[in-house]
């Protein structure tokens, strides 16, 4: 058995539901496209899982976070890819692709063709399995990257009242997810392996704020070590996990988000592959002239640091990758390359920070860390390259942004730092 389409789109996260739009505004035939997902529910906003999915009081539920409400967008409901011809094949994961023949077998066997496709499958996150910890299928140890996963996490918190989380992991899924657990009034320990938390991203000065705003929320940390086992009880629950020092933190429940790997495994030896993911070039287009790469899995050319090849795995990047590579499908002699400012963010508690940029370089801190309203700059050979701010307003978030796209040149560091924001708003 079989189906053809003129365009697929393989995977049903957050840059397909961007596609889908961005293939409907520039005007397809109704059955020209579809989308294939292994989630059993249309392309939704992925960040939601972590924030208002999470909250003890009107928590956010399908259908009112599906794309493209996050970019100021309509809604795609299931109703909506009905009315515009887009074939949803959900509950369906693909298991091998011949990119020779233009093909996707999916788990029931059917096979789909295309004449071309986007590849939007995202990335899985890391088991601590393959850090050589065993027992991370236990009912109460809880990844997050899907809606499945934030179900479990809900239902696990629901097994107790008050009580203990252990949250290995210091980057965004355990700095998210213990304000959400804090805020369902669970006790968190988070335990991860760097000197502070985010060291992703954060310089220490920054880190130490975020630190000690969750300390004063009654959250624990324990820094510089990993978990090497867990403690169960006769049913197999985990009741404590044991540190490399052999520190044992009881607990009932624990959440990992310890990273993740883009699914790249279906196009190994099939397309060129750079930084884990699908090399695109500007138009997002891989190493095979048929398929485009977007989201999290692609790795793509970033015109503002030299072209160096980046893979970024933040929703603005999905959403933006997603309508280029459509566009330059679509409209390839309109369609110029694909220039990209890198955004993060993340919004805990009553917080709420912008990252714009790189961060490489000097870092100057400037603002007032004592009342929240604070930010870095990172600086190389010169130009301001890099801009993050807590507490912003709309206007100082647009100047950080603006500067950073204009890689602002800096002369006097010193002077630089004294203006702090002063030096973005004025331009
Ligand atoms: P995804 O949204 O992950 O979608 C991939 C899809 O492909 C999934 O539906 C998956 O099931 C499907 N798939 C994969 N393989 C197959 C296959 N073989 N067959 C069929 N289907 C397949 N970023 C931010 O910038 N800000 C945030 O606040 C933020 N919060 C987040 C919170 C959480 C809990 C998580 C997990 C991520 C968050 N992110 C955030 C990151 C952001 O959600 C991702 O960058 C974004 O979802 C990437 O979009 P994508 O379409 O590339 O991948
Ligand atoms: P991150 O890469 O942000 O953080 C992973 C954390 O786990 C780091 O602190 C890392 O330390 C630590 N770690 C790695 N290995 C181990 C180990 N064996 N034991 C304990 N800790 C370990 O990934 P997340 O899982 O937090 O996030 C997953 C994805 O979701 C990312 O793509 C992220 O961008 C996305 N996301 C984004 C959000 C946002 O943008 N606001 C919100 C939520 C998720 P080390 O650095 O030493 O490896």
């Amino acid at each position: 058995m079989g189906r053809a389409f003129v365009y697929v789109i393989l995977g049903g996260g957050v840059a397909a539901g961007y596609a889908a739009l961005e293939f409907s505004k520039r005007g397809i035939h109704h059955g020209e496209l579809c989308i294939i997902s292994e989630e059993s529910v249309a392309p939704y906003e992925r960040p939601a899982l972590s924030k208002g999915y999470l909250l003890p009081e009107a928590p956010a539920r399908l259908p009112s976070f599906h794309t493209c409400i996050g970019a100021g967008e309509k809604r795609l409901t299931l109703k909506w890819y009905k009315e515009h011809g887009i074939e949803l094949i959900l509950g369906t994961k693909v298991k091998s692709a011949d990119v020779n023949r233009k093909t996707l077998i999916t788990s029931n066997g059917e096979t789909i063709s295309y004449k071309i496709l986007i590849v939007a499958t995202g990335a899985r996150a890391l088991k601590l399995e393959e850090f050589g910890v065993r027992g991370s299928d236990a009912e109460n140890v809880c990844y997050l990257r899907n809606l499945n996963d934030a179900n479990r996490l809900v239902d696990v918190m629901k097994t107790f009242t008050g009580g203990n989380a252990v949250v290995i992991g210091g980057g965004y899924i355990g700095m998210e997810c213990a304000a959400a657990l804090v805020t369902n009034r669970i006790k968190v320990t988070m335990v991860f392996p760097e000197a502070h938390c985010m060291a992703r991203l954060f310089t220490p000065k920054i880190a130490d704020f975020y630190e000690d705003y969750y300390e004063s929320k009654g959250v624990n940390f324990i820094k510089g070590t990993v978990l090497t086992s867990f403690e169960n009880d006769s049913e197999g629950k985990v009741t404590a996990v044991i540190l490399r020092d052999g520190t044992r933190v009881p607990t009932d429940m624990v959440v990992v988000g310890i990273g993740i790997r883009a699914n790249t495994s279906l196009f190994e030896n099939q397309l060129t592959l750079e930084k884990g993911g699908i090399k695109v070039n500007t138009r997002m287009q891989t190493s095979n002239t048929s398929i485009y790469a977007v989201g999290d899995v692609a790795s793509f050319p970033v015109k503002l640091f030299s072209s160096d090849i980046r893979r970024l795995e933040h929703v603005d990047s999905a959403r933006k990758t997603a309508r280029h590579a459509v566009s330059a499908i679509m409209n390839p002699n309109s369609t110029g390359d694909f220039d990209y400012l890198p955004f993060f963010y993340s919004r805990v508690f009553t917080l709420s920070w912008q990252f714009y940029g790189d961060n490489v370089g000097d870092v100057v801190h400037y603002g007032d860390f004592s009342s929240g309203r604070f930010g870095a700059y990172w600086v190389n050979k010169g130009r301001m390259i890099g801009a993050f701010l807590e507490g912003g307003t709309k206007e100082e978030y647009e100047a950080i942004a603006k500067a950073v796209k204009l890689k602002m040149t800096v002369k006097d560091m010193g002077e630089f730092e004294r203006q702090g924001i002063e030096f973005a708003l004025k331009g």
